[in-house]
Formats: C-alpha cells, structure tokens, sequence
C-alpha cells in the first residue's frame, strides 16, 4: 500500500473506489514532516493507518500541502486536520477560503459528480482558518536537517493549482497539472476539467515545470510517470491536440456534447488492460474533458468579444 518513490517519499494509495493504483498522497519525511494532498473524505482511514505504519503519530505531522481543491486530491483534508492537530494546512491562496468553508466547493462537487460524489468521494469537512496557509509561488517549506520543499504555482488544470518539488531529490509532485496515467489504463491523458481549465496557463505551468529540471515527475493518478522531459513534453502535445479537436468541433456545435463525440472519435485510445478502462474513464472521463474545453472556450470567445467591442 505504501511504496517508496525516492529517499524519503513515500507513495501511499488510497485505493479510491477500491481501486488499486489509481489515486495517491505522498508522505516527505523530515523533522518536519509533510503529507502532499490527503486523499477523498472517504479515504481518510486508510491514509491515517499507513501514516501510522510510516511512523507519523498524531503530533508529529508538521505540514498538509494540497495540489488543489478538488475532493480527490483534499477531500479529507479537515478530518487529517483534526487527527494531526499541529499540521498546518497549505493551499494556494485562491482556494483557501474554500478550505474554511467548504459548502460551495462540495455543492458545486455534488453538481459533477452526481451519484459517485458519496460512493467514491464524500464531502469535506471545514478547517480552522487560523491553522490555513497560503502557497507562495516559489516559497519554501522547510521540513529540518536541510531538507525543504518548494512550491510551485501552476495554474491552468484549475486556477488554484501548485506542484510540489523536493529539491534534495529531484522528485516533482504535479497533482493533475500533467495529466493522468494510471498502469494499465493506457496513454497519459490530460486532465481539463471544469471550472477553470485555460490552456495557455496548463502549457506555461508544463514549460515551468520543465525549466525545475526534475529528475522525477510523480503523478497523483498515478506515480512515477517516466522520463520527465519527455512526459512533461508528450502532456503538452496531448494538451494541444485534445483542445485543437476542441475548437474545431465548437465551431461546428457549441456544446459539450458535441466536442465529447469528436474527442471519443479522434482521440480515444482504449486502456491497454480493458479491466481498467472505467477507472481511468471515472476518474478522468471525456465528458468532463469535453466540459472543461467547452468553459475556456466559450470564456475565450466572451473576451474576443468584449475587447472587439
Ligand atoms: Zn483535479
């Protein structure tokens, strides 16, 4: 369940689903230790018994850093708060406010996810604002003994979005600002979501990322992605491809389904174990690709308009 992905980092899966490798947080030891992303509400248990197998006890976890907000990545964020009562919790700033109240965030969920909100989610249940902690670009999360993570703002995949470099070994944790490729599931596939997909912004986080010269890119679906120029490369031509698809097929019919049809035409390729194909298909689904393109689209042709005017 825990795996070791460099000195001092672990990968612990949460089994989201009960599927196996698929969805994941990771633990950088230090004096100070630290728990990147926390797993759906749902999955809260089993994180708190492999960080008690890792040797983390209720006082010892120093830092909660989150990707971004979405319930996959910080649902649980408020009941590890409670189990690990010094941890301060660290998010970009534009999804802090979330954080301290979250019923907007889990409404807005529930309108998404439906129905797989309880079974694989949950909610999320609310921090002490006063234990919250904004993401500076760039800033510096000292963990002891020299080590420390930096933080990186990388918005694009949603506008609240930051990776997570541990210098000290290379090791570049991208949430979903890469994509997902969980084994089995086949090739990577970006992850634009609704509400706040842009492109451009994805792109420049991905060139940002490149220019930190990782020497692992490690996805939260799932792991270790392989060479990191040449993933970081293949996310942004998969990027580019999916939105050039995107366009044409929303100046034909703007609408999500439309450019849905022309992405499961054009550019679906099956997982190479059929057994995975609904788990990458729930998690990372073309209806909420096709949703994602068709808001940075139609917001991108509102400021054409407005500036045309
Ligand atoms: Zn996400």
């Amino acid at each position: 369940m825990e795996s070791l992905v460099a000195p001092g980092i672990w990968q612990i899966d949460t089994q989201l689903g009960g599927w196996q490798e698929l969805n994941a947080v990771f633990l950088v030891e230090g004096d100070m230790p630290c728990l990147v992303e926390t797993g759906p509400q749902r999955d809260s248990d089993r994180v708190l018994e492999a960080l008690g197998r890792l040797g983390v006890g209720p006082s010892d976890l120093a830092y909660v850093v989150l990707t971004h907000i979405h319930l996959d990545h910080g649902g649980a964020v408020g009941d590890l708060a409670a189990q690990f009562p010094q941890a301060r919790i660290i998010a970009h700033p534009k999804g802090l406010r979330h954080l301290a109240d979250p019923t907007r965030l889990v409404a807005a969920a529930r309108q998404v996810y439906g129905p797989r909100m309880d079974s694989l989610y949950g909610g999320m249940t609310a921090v002490d604002p006063s234990r919250l902690q904004a993401a500076e670009d760039m800033g510096h999360i000292e963990l002891g003994g020299g080590r420390r993570v930096t933080l990186v703002d990388s918005p694009g995949h949603a506008k609240h979005h930051v990776g997570v470099f541990d210098e000290s070994t290379g090791v570049l944790m991208v949430g979903d600002a890469v994509g997902v490729k969980v084994p089995g599931g086949g090739p990577l596939r970006p992850a634009m979501p609704p509400d706040d997909f842009d492109r451009d912004l994805a792109i420049a986080s991905l060139h940002k990322f490149a220019a930190l010269g990782p020497d692992q890119v490690v996805l939260t679906h799932f792991g270790p992605a392989g060479p990191p120029q040449e993933v970081l490369a293949e996310a942004e031509a998969a990027m580019r491809h999916w939105c050039e698809v995107a366009e044409a097929a929303y100046s034909e019919e703007a609408t999500v389904d439309h450019i849905e049809r022309a992405l499961l035409s054009r550019v679906f390729e099956p997982a190479s174990d059929p057994g995975r194909q609904p788990v990458v298909d729930t998690l990372n689904g073309f209806a909420s690709n096709a949703a994602g393109m068709h808001g940075w689209l139609r917001r991108r042709a509102s400021t054409a308009s407005e500036q045309g005017r």
